[in-house]
């Protein structure tokens, strides 16, 4: 690169040949590695690659949309419906466009979604992504600075689509972008005066649910932009370097705490006279009446919230709600553990006392749905350790091992030792008797001969009978001549024989010829 800067400033042609140069020596093929700095969009992959030649239908009603999200979000009633309505009136719309028969006028169907945290916002959306087959991503509104120098910009939101949809930026003009956090960004409800960064970004968010059209490529991305560069030159004409938002669907949401007070006050000052009926309306009652002035006195600029025409509210959800989820939703946590179980071969089985349990410590930890999370890896975390390297091929989850899952652990273990032991027992008795059928020579295992057995086929995760089998392979030759010596038929095996077999053996078989001898010269 000194070259490049040593002698004095080149022409811009002069430039281009030395940075190809440059690309080439360093990159050989070019392009094939471009980094950007930037954290949320278009980072990591090319997003201008091929024109999309994918052809979008969508021919769904809204029922069809609801019993699709009825069976991975449960609750949020009002809400399913209403974006499901929504998510129609938007597609048919695209596919309208697409045919050339767009109506002129039509106002797209951004969304407010209004919930505390982890009541199903983002899962509401991106199911439906999923079911229509469209790119989506998901953004927090406190990472965006108003300039995008700071932070990140909230044209990367954009171009991350196109990564999403494998390059492909027709698919991706018409993708969902969720903005998280977006009541972060209201002005004038945070009590430190007003927040120029806040409106700021609400400004650019503005212009992209506007239509615009943004830089397929960031003007951070410095090797993206040579690379466009060098693309431009190679094939003499630009790449579809822009994504236009025009049918980009946006949906912002956050907890909204405190727009409660807001509606409230409102009705207050429009009902005085008539104040009783209003004063008795809960928080999500209130919610439920929220406008768009209240929004606008809650601190957003009335052109970005009037670019947002549906509102959707996520209740809160209570024990009932979270232990249907654990039951019934097919994105349920539990499915998770029976995987993660069935892959050391332990069958995992939740009662329903076990999940109301589940549930009940998850409302404690007010993160919504999240909790189950929080408390299925605390209830489990010791079993995924310990279980995988025993023999314990099932469990069962009750209200009592969610209650204490460290005792109830030892108690499956220790149930599971006793039941093994047990067998265990049986299986050195079993061995015994087929060496009297066979050899007719009679082993007495002593009860510290059998523990032995037992805790030794456990540790080397042997069977007892493969076990058995090696320790006492020379016996039946030993004992015979033991046997013929002495005329003993039945032998006591006791710890020793167990942990030094062969040395028992042979002491007892020069024993005996000890003993012979000694019979035939009792002199
Ligand atoms: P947020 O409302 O903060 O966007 P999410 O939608 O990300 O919360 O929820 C986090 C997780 O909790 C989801 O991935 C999902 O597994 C589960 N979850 C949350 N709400 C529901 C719900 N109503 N029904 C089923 N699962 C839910």
């Amino acid at each position: 690169m000194s070259k490049l800067l040593s002698n004095g400033p080149p022409s811009p042609e002069e430039f281009q040949r030395q940075l190809t140069d440059f690309m080439r020596q360093h990159f050989q093929t070019l392009g094939a590695k471009t980094s950007s700095t930037s954290e949320t969009a278009g980072s990591a992959e090319d997003p201008i690659a091929r024109p999309s030649d994918s052809e979008f239908r969508f021919d769904k009603k809204p029922r069809d949309v609801k019993s699709y999200l009825d069976r991975f979000v449960i609750k949020q009633e009002q809400a399913k419906k209403v974006l499901s309505v929504a998510m129609c009136d938007h597609y048919h719309q695209v596919r309208l466009a697409r045919e050339g028969k767009a109506q002129p006028n039509y106002t797209k169907q951004n969304i407010i979604l209004i919930g505390p945290t982890g009541v199903g916002k983002t899962y509401l959306i991106r199911s439906v992504a999923d079911l229509i087959g469209v790119p989506f991503v998901k953004g927090d509104a406190t990472k965006f600075s108003e300039t995008g120098y700071v932070g990140g910009d909230v044209e990367d939101l954009v171009r991350e689509l196109v990564r999403r949809a494998d390059g492909d930026v027709e698919r991706a003009q018409y993708g969902i972008i969720y903005v998280d956090e977006i009541d972060k960004i209201a002005t004038v409800s945070n009590h430190s005066g007003r927040d120029v960064s806040g409106r700021g970004v609400q400004t650019n968010l503005l212009k992209l649910m506007e239509e615009t059209e943004v830089p397929a490529r960031s003007p951070q991305d410095i090797a993206g932009q040579v690379q466009a560069l060098m693309e431009m030159q190679q094939r003499g004409k630009k790449s579809a370097s822009v994504i236009n938002t025009k049918h980009i669907l946006f949906i912002v949401s956050g907890a909204f705490h405190g727009l409660d007070k807001v509606v409230r006050r409102r009705l207050r000052d429009a009902s005085i006279g008539f104040a009783a009926k209003n004063q008795s309306l809960d928080d999500q009652e209130c919610i439920d009446q929220v406008t768009t002035r209240d929004f606008i006195d809650f601190g957003f600029e009335p052109e970005f919230i009037g670019r947002l025409p549906v509102r959707v509210v996520c209740q809160p959800l209570i024990v009932d709600d979270l232990f249907t989820i654990l039951r019934t939703s097919e994105g349920s946590i539990i499915r998770q553990y029976e995987q993660t179980f069935a892959a050391y071969g332990i069958e995992i089985l939740f009662t329903d006392e076990g999940l109301r349990e589940i549930a009940t410590l998850a409302v404690e930890e007010q993160t919504g749905a999240r909790g189950l999370m929080t408390v299925c890896e605390r209830v489990f975390r010791e079993f995924k350790y310990e279980l995988p390297s025993t023999k314990v091929r099932r469990f069962v989850v009750t209200r009592e091992l969610v209650r204490n899952p460290l005792a109830e652990l030892q108690k499956v273990l220790s149930l599971h030792e006793r039941e093994e032991r047990n067998v265990g027992h049986q299986l050195i008795e079993e061995f015994a008797q087929r060496f009297l059928e066979t050899h007719r020579l009679k082993l007495q295992f002593t009860e510290a001969a059998v523990e032995g057995l037992i805790s030794m086929a456990l540790e080397r995760s042997l069977p007892l009978r493969d076990l058995c089998a090696e320790k006492f392979k020379d016996f039946q030759f030993g004992l015979r001549l033991i046997a013929q010596n002495t005329g003993q038929q039945e032998f006591t095996l006791d710890h020793d024989s167990v942990v030094s077999p062969d040395k028992v053996l042979s002491d007892w078989v020069v024993a005996s010829y000890r003993s012979a001898e000694s019979k035939s010269n009792p002199a």
